[in-house]
């Protein structure tokens, strides 16, 4: 493994990502949105993960910049990177097959939206949140660059952190004691192990 590689990698990755999300774009474009919580705060979430996920890995790995920000590659990070980055490619597959109709980039309820509580919602209620999470782990295990590699931990970890109340409180305004039985049994993003 070399940095070239380890670049093609992430943007091979990046790519694979933005197919997997396609279809669900379209399909959510056709998707009537009864309630929203979308407004400048999500924007504003949005854009800086964009930013941290996105953006600025794509100039790191386009033109290396920001230079004074790099250290040594390690080969061996790197190939981890790749397992975790394959791992979130995997997860993001299955939650969107999951979620269908109800996927939403934002905070939204569609019209007809269902609780999806089965596949990998069955034991983690964020597992879309968890795929990025591994994402942002697999930038920071592939690109040996201060800036590029930490970005998508702030920038989606600020997404994240900002968000994950405010989509619970909306769920448990639109689904009641289901959503509340739901969080009962689940773990925010990773499975709960005690009884
Ligand atoms: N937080 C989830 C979903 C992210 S997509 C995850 O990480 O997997 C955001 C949209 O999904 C929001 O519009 C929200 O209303 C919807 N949503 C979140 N959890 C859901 C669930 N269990 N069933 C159906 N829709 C859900």
């Amino acid at each position: 493994m070399t940095l070239s590689i380890a670049k093609a990698i992430y943007a091979l990755l990046a790519v694979g990502w933005y197919i997997i999300r396609i279809p669900h774009e379209r399909r959510a474009r056709r998707t009537p949105v009864s309630r929203s919580a979308r407004g400048l705060r999500e924007i504003i979430l949005l854009s800086i993960s964009f930013t941290g996920l996105g953006l600025l890995p794509f100039i790191y790995v386009a033109t290396g910049f920001p230079r004074v920000a790099n250290y040594p590659f390690q080969p061996a990070l790197a190939w981890l990177g790749a397992l975790v980055a394959i791992a979130a490619l995997i997860l993001f597959h299955l939650t969107h097959r999951a979620l269908g109709r109800n996927w939403s980039v934002s905070l939204d309820l569609r019209e007809s939206h269902r609780l999806v509580t089965e596949g990998v919602y069955r034991y983690v209620r964020h597992p879309m949140y968890s795929a990025f999470w591994l994402w942002a782990i697999a930038q920071a295990l592939l690109l040996p660059n201060f800036v590029a590699g930490l970005s998508g931990l702030i920038g989606f970890g600020t997404l994240y952190f900002f968000r994950v109340g405010q989509e619970e409180r909306l769920m448990l305004d639109a689904f009641g004691t289901e959503y509340g039985d739901y969080m009962a049994r689940t773990g925010r993003v990773m499975p709960r192990f005690h009884a």
